[in-house]
């Protein structure tokens, strides 16, 4: 298997060599954090028209709100002055596709290593995973009840939002 690693660096040259957007501030321009998935059929600053520097976007498997998702949009939102949070599934996703039981047992078939103690956090249902994991960033104690969480399904065919939560913020 050979690595990409040179391509990817002479990439890099050529975007070093107009890249302009050095004095950028770091709390992000448009107080918004993105929560979605690391599929890479997904673009999220070209389908929601996000410039460099204007949202936080936080990717890992299915855009779900595990402890370290919780974790970046704490420190987005506390210390980086996000304030509205968007999460964004996807039609198709990889998530849809296996159990944990499934995955567990193919990594003790491929590892000496334990796995079950691990969620994966797979799910069935595309809606139910968009208001579980909008419902536990509301929820949660350090996420101020004030800002304003909404969930959508990206549709990987035709590039659309479906909204599935409206952006209600936490009863205080
Ligand atoms: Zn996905």
């Amino acid at each position: 298997m050979g690595s990409q690693l040179d391509e990817l660096l002479s990439a890099n040259q050529r975007f070093a060599e107009t890249f302009d957007k050095g004095d950028l501030p770091m709390p992000p321009a448009r107080h918004l954090a993105v929560l979605t998935c690391m599929d890479a059929r997904l673009y999220p600053e070209k389908f929601l028209g996000l410039q460099i520097g204007d949202a936080h976007v936080i990717r890992n498997a299915g855009g779900r709100a595990s402890d370290d998702a919780i974790r970046s949009l704490i420190i987005s939102s506390r210390l980086l002055t996000t304030n509205e949070f968007v999460v964004i599934h996807h039609t198709d996703c990889g998530m849809l596709t296996f159990s944990n039981d499934d995955l567990r047992k193919k990594l003790a078939e491929e590892t000496e290593a334990d796995a079950s103690g691990i969620d994966f956090l797979p799910f069935a249902d595309l809606e139910e995973s968009v208001h579980q994991d909008v419902r536990r960033i509301r929820e949660f104690e350090l996420i101020d009840p004030t800002i304003p969480v909404s969930g959508f399904i990206y549709d990987v065919k035709d590039g659309r939002l479906l909204p599935v939560e409206p952006p209600a913020a936490r009863a205080a």
